[in-house]
C-alpha cells in the first residue's frame, strides 16, 4: 500500500511544554515513534520564516522569508506541497493563520482550510477542535497523500500570557487531545509526524536562545523505528523526511537529510 504522511505543527510548542501540560499523549506518542524533544529550528525563529523552511527545506538565508510578512522566492523552486502536486499526488492544508497561504503554488493543494482562530480562551480551544473534525472528515472521504494541519492558538496563549503559563499549556494539552483524535482514527498506511516551528520564552520568540529554537520533532507510524531518540534534527529533515515517505524523489535544493534509508 502507498504510504502517507500527516504533519501536525503546534505554533510555539516547546518541549517542555508538552512535559508538563498535564496530558500525556504526546509524551506517550514520543516513546512510540523516533523522536526528538531537542530538535531546532532555523533562525530567525518566527512563524512564516521557519513554515517556509519546513516547506522548502532550506535556511531562510535561501528562501528569504525572513519576518511574517510574504514575498516571492528571488530562485523560486518547489514547495513539499508543490512537489506532492506535481507526482499527481493528493496535498491538502488546514489551518487557522492565514499568512500560511502563499507556502504552495495556487492550484497544488486538493483542500485549503482555513478557520480564524476566537479571541477567547476556550472558544480557541473548541476551534481547534473544530478544524481537527473537518481534518478528521476529509483523511476519511478523500484520502490525502500529504496533509498539513497548522494549530495556531499555543503561539496565541503563549503571546498573551506568557509561555509555560497555565492558559498556554492548557493549549497545548488540547492541541494534545486533537492531534489523538487524528492518530485514533489513521488508516494503517499513514505516518504522523508532531512539530513546532519554534519556541518562546517570556511573551515572544525570534531570538537564538535555546527556549526559542528548541522544537520537538516526532515521526511515529510503520516506516519509523519505535522509542528511538534522535540527535541532530532539525526543521529542515521534515521535507525530507516526507518525500522519502511518499516515495518523491528529493529537490537538490534540500538543505536537510530524511530519517528513512
Ligand atoms: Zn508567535
Amino acid at each position: 500500500m502507498e504510504k502517507k504522511a500527516i504533519v501536525v505543527l503546534v505554533d510555539g510548542m516547546r518541549p517542555d511544554g508538552i512535559l508538563q501540560c498535564g496530558d500525556s499523549f504526546l509524551s506517550d506518542l514520543a516513546a512510540e515513534s523516533t523522536a526528538s524533544f531537542s530538535a531546532q529550528t532555523v533562525f530567525p525563529s518566527v512563524t512564516l520564516p521557519c513554515h517556509t523552511s519546513l516547506f522548502f527545506g532550506v535556511q531562510p538565508q535561501r528562501h528569504g522569508i525572513l519576518t511574517n510578512d510574504w514575498h516571492p522566492m528571488v530562485r523560486p523552486f518547489d514547495s513539499l506541497g508543490d512537489l506532492v502536486a506535481r507526482y499527481f499526488k493528493k496535498a491538502a492544508m488546514f489551518y487557522n493563520w492565514e499568512q500560511l497561504r502563499d507556502l504552495n503554488r495556487p492550484g497544488s493543494l486538493a483542500r485549503s482550510c482555513f478557520t480564524e482562530v476566537p479571541a477567547n480562551h476556550q472558544k480557541a480551544m473548541e476551534s481547534e477542535h473544530t478544524l481537527t473534525d473537518w481534518t478528521v472528515d476529509y483523511i476519511r472521504q478523500e484520502s490525502p497523500d500529504f496533509l498539513f494541519l497548522y494549530l495556531g492558538y499555543t503561539d496565541i496563549a503563549g503571546h498573551q500570557y506568557g509561555w509555560m503559563t497555565e492558559p498556554y499549556l492548557q493549549a497545548i494539552a488540547n492541541a494534545s487531545q486533537c492531534i489523538r483524535r487524528i492518530k485514533e482514527m489513521l488508516p494503517q498506511e499513514y505516518s504522523l509526524i508532531v512539530t513546532a516551528d519554534h519556541g518562546g520564552h517570556d511573551q515572544n520568540h525570534g531570538t537564538e536562545c535555546p527556549e526559542d529554537m528548541t522544537i520537538p520533532m516526532i515521526f511515529w507510524g510503520e516506516p519509523f523505528q519505535a522509542g528511538v531518540q534522535a540527535q541532530g534534527l532539525t526543521i529542515l529533515d521534515i521535507a525530507p523526511t516526507v518525500a522519502s515517505l511518499l516515495e518523491l524523489h528529493p529537490l537538490t535544493e534540500w538543505e536537510g537529510k530524511t530519517l528513512l534509508r
